[in-house]
């Protein structure tokens, strides 16, 4: 199974539910028997449910965590976050000269954008050159412009209440 046609998806937007709504379309996509491979910015955290569950279950869709484990720090990426986001651009530009999924999930990239460690122009490209039957789906609060603007779908998701605001810490299992 392959798409005829891809199409390129931004979920961006200050509420909950993009990096879920990247996952929903994920599932969906695998159950149909499409490849998909996600590329994690700005996350190398392992222990969370959608990695184990793709692991286990969905032979197709494959996530690849990038980056520190911890939280990132707005004002000053280290090092660290530097080689993790040209480890993730390094392994998009690949599957996208390969064309080697149908699916290219590339997880917080916005963010990853909006820090400088990642080139607007370098996604651009990318978007510029995928391969006509790759979907192609970028998250991420605070989607730039131009991203927005070379996209076929835009979504922002808007907070209109989040517990957060209560106290309440991400869990696994619903978070993470
Ligand atoms: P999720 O991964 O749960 O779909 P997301 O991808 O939309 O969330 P991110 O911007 O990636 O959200 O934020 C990462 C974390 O911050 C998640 O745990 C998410 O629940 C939480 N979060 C999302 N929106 C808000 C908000 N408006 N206020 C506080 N925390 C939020
Ligand atoms: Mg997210």
């Amino acid at each position: 199974m392959a798409l005829k046609q891809g199409y390129i998806h931004v979920y961006t937007g200050n509420g909950k539910g993009k990096t879920t709504a990247a996952l929903g379309l994920a599932l969906r996509a695998a159950g149909q028997g499409l490849s998909v491979t996600m590329i994690q910015f700005l996350k190398g955290e392992t222990d969370i449910g959608e990695i184990k569950a793709a692991s286990a279950l969905l032979p197709n869709f494959v996530i690849k965590p990038t980056g520190r484990r911890g939280f990132i720090s707005q004002e000053e990426p280290s090092v660290e976050d530097r080689e993790g986001a040209a480890e993730a651009m390094e392994l998009a530009s690949k599957i996208v000269h390969d064309g080697s999924t149908d699916v290219l999930i590339l997880d917080e990239v916005n963010v990853a954008v909006g820090l400088g460690l990642v080139p607007e122009e370098w996604l651009i490209s990318l978007m510029e050159s995928k391969p006509q039957t790759m979907e192609l789906v970028l998250t991420g609060r605070n989607a730039s412009p131009r991203i927005i603007a070379h996209a076929d779908l835009v979504t922002e998701m808007r907070a209109v209440k989040h517990y957060f605001n209560k106290g309440v810490k991400a869990r696994k299992g619903i978070e993470k």
